[in-house]
């Protein structure tokens, strides 16, 4: 007898094993159902409600999935053995209750319970998000939720850039993206999205391309539009989040007003020569009450106060920075994890290279997010700083 032989009937004696169908009514007792198989395997079908553990990374990550080593556990591979391995090392690490479901998946499927088709990454998916999938804080669940995610960035500009390439990069599953603005040499300093050759091009359709070439696996919907009181609800709609890269007074009033309409919230960025600042803006956020970009201002300030856009100039790494932040915002909220800059905003200096934070407060009295107040309606304010060559957003 080989000695794998032999430990595998040394395994039989030591652990219980249960039928598929003694495995289910535990199940519906409250046993923990753990399908150990292979992410391909599982990927064809698993039983509802089983928490799906690879062998490889069972010990590692049977704590969290469950707590109570007392808890009744039934271990389930494709056939009866891998489980039983699995089972040993549950013993091992303190699990008191641990039984193996002989037959495993294919006893299970063959006497006809019930089976699901889990949403699992494919092989793809799980090379390209690996780095991912290692951290408990993403993993698979958070990645699948980074994939079902639509997120909507207002401008395709130095904000937009950064941003758009690093959500499109962590598998943000639709990004839209509205600019209605064309490509310019002088962007190119800063708008990383664009290249040389795409001068002249809509904006929205180099972001598009360049946003595929990274992640073919993504829906990039490219919006040419220039946003008003007229669509921005209907622009909008159907997102989880907006991210606010605009350049203009007008815009950061319509997506705030439309944000704090919708409940949505607003990661909002904003740059100037070697300063910038972060926040998120969103009155409903379920942790704390936060204000809305109204609270702080609540009207345009006069075109003649406004920076001159001619003027204003930005160092061309500066929206790099500033974007990246802004995409951070973007993933903890998708996920539900860290804490957002919801009342809090990050003002960063370039050129003193420092970080400083701000406690912002909400206003009870806002027109737009105070408490029991109507919806008092979009505004187009002027267009002040417009969006010639010389715009810096
Ligand atoms: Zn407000």
């Amino acid at each position: 007898m080989k000695a794998s032989e032999r430990r595998l009937v040394e395994l039989r004696a030591a652990i219980p094993e249960v039928t598929p169908a003694q495995a289910l009514a535990l199940q519906a007792e409250g046993a923990v159902l753990i399908d150990v198989r292979e992410p391909d395997e599982v990927a064809q079908g698993s039983p509802p409600g089983a928490e799906r553990l690879v062998r490889g990374f069972l010990e590692l990550r049977v704590e969290d999935a469950v707590p109570d080593k007392a808890a009744r556990v039934c271990v389930m591979c494709a056939g009866g053995v891998r489980s039983l391995f699995a089972a040993e090392g549950l013993k091992q690490l303190g699990y008191t209750h641990v039984s193996s479901v002989a037959g495993g998946f294919n006893r299970w499927k063959n006497e006809g319970l019930p089976v699901e088709v889990p949403r699992v990454l494919d092989a793809h998916m799980r090379e390209r998000y690996g780095r991912h999938l290692l951290m408990p804080e993403v993993g698979e669940a958070g990645q699948l939720k980074l994939g079902a995610s639509k997120v909507l960035l207002l401008g395709a500009g130095g904000l937009g850039s950064p941003a758009a390439l690093y959500l499109a990069a962590a598998g943000v599953g639709t990004l839209g993206i509205v600019d209605h603005d064309r490509v310019d040499r002088s962007n190119l300093q800063r708008q990383i999205l664009h290249s040389d050759d795409r001068v002249g091009t809509p904006k929205v359709e180099s972001a598009r391309r360049t946003l595929l070439a990274l992640n073919p696996a993504i829906e990039v919907r490219a919006i040419e539009a220039r946003v008003d009181s007229s669509n921005v609800e209907d622009l909008f709609k159907g997102y989880d989040l907006v991210v606010d890269g605009s350049d203009n007074f007008p815009t950061r009033y319509l997506v705030n007003d439309a944000c704090v309409r919708l409940g949505l919230p607003n990661v909002h960025g904003s740059i100037y020569r070697f300063e910038g600042q972060v926040s998120v803006f969103w009155p409903s956020y379920p942790a704390r009450r936060g204000p809305c970009y109204r609270c702080l201002f609540p009207a345009p300030p006069p075109p003649e106060l406004a920076p001159s856009c001619a003027e204003a100039g930005v160092l061309g790494v500066l929206p790099g920075v500033i974007g990246t932040l802004e995409a951070i915002e973007t993933i903890k909220l998708l996920l539900g994890i860290g804490d957002p800059l919801v009342g809090r905003l990050l003002h960063y200096d370039a050129l003193q290279q420092r970080f400083t934070e701000l406690a912002l407060a909400p206003d009870p009295d806002c027109a737009y997010c105070g408490d029991g107040k109507p919806f008092p309606g979009y505004v187009d304010y002027e267009v002040f700083c417009s969006t010639a060559g010389a715009t810096v957003r």
